[in-house]
């Protein structure tokens, strides 16, 4: 199995590191952990100087913000969690600066929230900023742009986001940090038996599991436990993106590429998805659904076809041509997503109708299909 782990990192072009409040931020006096910065930027410059391109996702700027507003621990209201995220974010950023400036590496920030990944046009955007920025050895250190985000817009943790920028930029490893060595087999504060898991081939329901059994939680500063790190991994592996999660407290990224002992290593599924489906499995929030006849089921599992509005059965709730949607069958079970060509409101006046029906009542011009299959992901 070593030697598969080994095989697949020498491989890796491509990472996303993600580390959280936890390993940057001191604790018992507040703001940035500079030395660690230090530390963190010369494992990354290491990386790149062997030809890895390298994403840093970053948390932190809430638990920087919190010491210099006066807080100990994270504030509940969301526009005091704000503000000390938006202090916060310049320490952060500027530790960073100046650390990679050190090192003759340029560092560019990128604040991102859920809807930079749901439009398509600055999704394509953002992935050429991603392109520009590592074909010149820029390090992009991403954040929530947790100054303005409202709970609609959130990705939601860094560890989502961190999954979320590893698909988008099509990384081939994901580096979570966390302060236990890894996965164990059961909660090693309690268990001292228990063992570390050194090389996991396939995310089982039985792994899942393993996260109630970390027993790791949010912090008074951080903010996902073993759950939310498992499931971004679940995200990336499903995509065939490999993952490893280690200890933040005791081990720099270029380490996991040097030593096998450390941390958990997730090995990504074979199966590479294109950009355009990749797009479609982002976007979180669909904005309605339809309902299909069990022809179109049919037609959609077995042929792979474009979805027509002869196979509709039920338009449900308001959507815009262009919004992504669900696609249920009869009982309810999701059967797939994709971009509507139809408003709901044209599109409740076409359900039902074979294509001829559909030019007369809505004119000669409009889609032959509801979704097209290139826009269509099946479940
Ligand atoms: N974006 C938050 C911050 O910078 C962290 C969120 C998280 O740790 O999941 O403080």
């Amino acid at each position: 199995m070593s030697e598969l782990r080994q095989k697949i990192l020498d491989e890796v072009k491509r990472v996303v590191i993600k580390v959280g409040s936890r390993v940057l931020v001191d604790s018992d006096r507040g703001g940035v952990r500079l030395d660690y910065i230090r530390r963190l930027a010369g494992s990354i410059a290491h990386l790149m100087n062997n030809g890895k391109e390298v994403v840093l996702v970053t948390s932190g700027a809430v638990g920087a913000g919190m010491a210099v507003l006066g807080y100990t621990k994270k504030p509940a209201v969301m526009a005091e969690k704000q503000a000390c995220a938006a202090v916060g974010q310049i320490d952060l950023m500027h530790a960073y600066r100046e650390e990679f400036r050190k090192l003759n590496i340029a560092a560019g920030q990128i604040l991102l929230s859920a809807d930079d990944f749901r439009d398509r046009s600055r999704y394509k955007n953002l992935q050429n900023t991603f392109q520009v920025m590592l074909s010149k050895k820029i390090i992009p250190i991403v954040n929530e742009n947790d100054s303005v985000a409202v709970s609609e817009i959130k990705v939601g943790d860094n560890d989502k986001l961190s999954s979320d920028v590893a698909l988008f930029i099509d990384a081939d490893l994901l580096l979570i940090f966390t302060d236990e060595d890894g996965l164990y087999d059961d909660n090693p504060k309690k268990n001292p038996n228990a063992r570390l898991l050194h090389f996991v081939p396939k995310i089982t329901p039985e792994i899942m599991a393993l996260a109630g059994a970390a027993g790791e939680t949010g912090s008074a500063i951080s903010t996902g436990g073993m759950k939310s790190k498992l499931e971004s991994i679940r995200a990336a592996v499903n995509s065939g993106c490999s993952a490893l999660l280690g200890n933040g407290f005791k081990v720099l990224p270029h380490e996991f590429f040097e030593s096998e002992t450390h941390g958990t290593f997730f090995a990504g599924n074979a199966k590479k998805i294109g950009s355009r489906h990749r797009w479609l499995s982002f976007v979180s929030t669909p904005r309605g659904a339809v309902v299909v006849d069990d022809g179109a089921v049919k037609a959609l599992r077995e042929k792979h076809s474009s979805l027509l509005p002869v196979g509709i059965a039920d338009v449900r709730k308001n959507f815009a041509r262009g919004d992504l949607i669900e696609v249920l069958d009869a009982s309810g079970n999701r059967l797939a997503r994709g971009i509507s060509q139809y408003a709901s409101s044209r599109l409740s006046l076409i359900q039902g109708k074979k294509t001829a029906e559909v030019r007369t009542i809505l004119g000669k011009e409009t889609p032959e299909e509801v979704i097209h299959k290139n826009d269509l992901v099946l479940f």
